[in-house]
């Protein structure tokens, strides 16, 4: 049987809406095989989700989204295969959870400004033990009943240069890379076409991205038209990069967006599992 691979998704550890389980079950239904969960800057779904995909004889990879900050510009690293008891990845998850609290912490000032008052309150408890996002802010913004939608918090509020909008030092990309490859990982740039990189940028990137050991490039990402597709064949192709193959999943609401549910990789792209087995 052919495999079928997911190699990016979110549990409710960060910003995801499913429970590691949940999420592990719903993958198996859509026909998944192998499964990465890379939750944004910490691994600490991995143990749940390792559990239900021993039980549903679904292969985990383990992963995680690292935050990381280029050219002052943030940028997404997964990591995949990565070891998650690698105990120097724990405390950098532990760094990246305190910049996330501060960051929140004056994303709510800002929205008290704009006379938006108990968004920490609700943020942090969403939240819990898991990581503070502004995925977290956006599901405020709509419950309180500002917005109508996640699009349309970032737009309104979130996203740079809007009035909640907080810039962040992640850590370095060099030491994002770094700590992947050191947790036994591979490094992946995740959706590369979210950056709104020109062609000038996006080769600066890839080339600085090479240099530092990162190893493959998301491919094939949730929505994704099949010029986009070419493009990034392209550059996987002449940077020597293997081609990953992700949902980015977080919400079953999304009806855009589904475990599994993606285009094939073209067959000029050496897959990034080939890199794993
Ligand atoms: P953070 O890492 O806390 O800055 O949050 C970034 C997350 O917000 C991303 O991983 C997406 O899940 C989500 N996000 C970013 N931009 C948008 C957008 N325009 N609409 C909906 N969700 C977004
Ligand atoms: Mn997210
Ligand atoms: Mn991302
Ligand atoms: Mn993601």
């Amino acid at each position: 049987m052919l495999d079928c691979y997911d190699l990016h998704c979110h549990s409710i550890i960060s910003d995801g809406s499913l429970s590691p389980s949940t999420l592990v079950q719903r993958a198996a239904r859509q026909g998944v095989t192998v499964l990465a969960l890379t939750d944004h800057d910490t691994v600490a779904g991995l143990a749940e989700a390792q559990i239900s995909a021993t039980q549903l004889g679904l292969r985990l990879i383990h992963g995680i989204e690292l935050s990381v900050t280029w050219q002052m510009q943030c940028f997404h690293i997964v990591g995949l295969n990565i070891d998650s008891s690698y105990e120097p990845l724990v405390q950098l998850s532990q760094q990246l959870r305190l910049i996330r609290y501060q960051r929140a912490e004056r994303i709510a000032e800002k929205l008290e400004k704009k006379r938006i008052m108990g968004a920490w309150e609700a943020v942090s408890k969403a939240a819990g033990e898991g990581m503070i996002t502004r995925t977290h802010f956006a599901d405020f913004l709509i419950t309180q009943g500002y917005v109508r939608s996640q699009q349309e918090a970032f737009n309104c509020y979130l996203a740079k240069g809007k009035a909640a909008y907080v810039a962040t030092m992640w850590i370095d990309l060099a030491q994002g890379v770094q700590w992947i490859k050191q947790a036994g990982g591979i490094a992946v740039l995740a959706h590369p076409l979210r950056y709104q990189l020109n062609a000038k940028w996006m080769r600066w990137l890839l080339t600085e991205f090479k240099t530092l050991g990162g190893e493959a490039i998301e491919v094939i990402t949730g929505r994704m038209n099949s010029d986009e597709i070419k493009l990034m064949s392209h550059y996987a192709t002449q940077f020597e990069l293997a081609g990953s193959v992700g949902s980015d999943f977080h919400n079953p609401n999304n009806q855009w967006i589904e475990l599994g549910r993606l285009a094939t990789l073209p067959k000029i792209i050496r897959p990034v599992w080939h890199l794993m087995d």
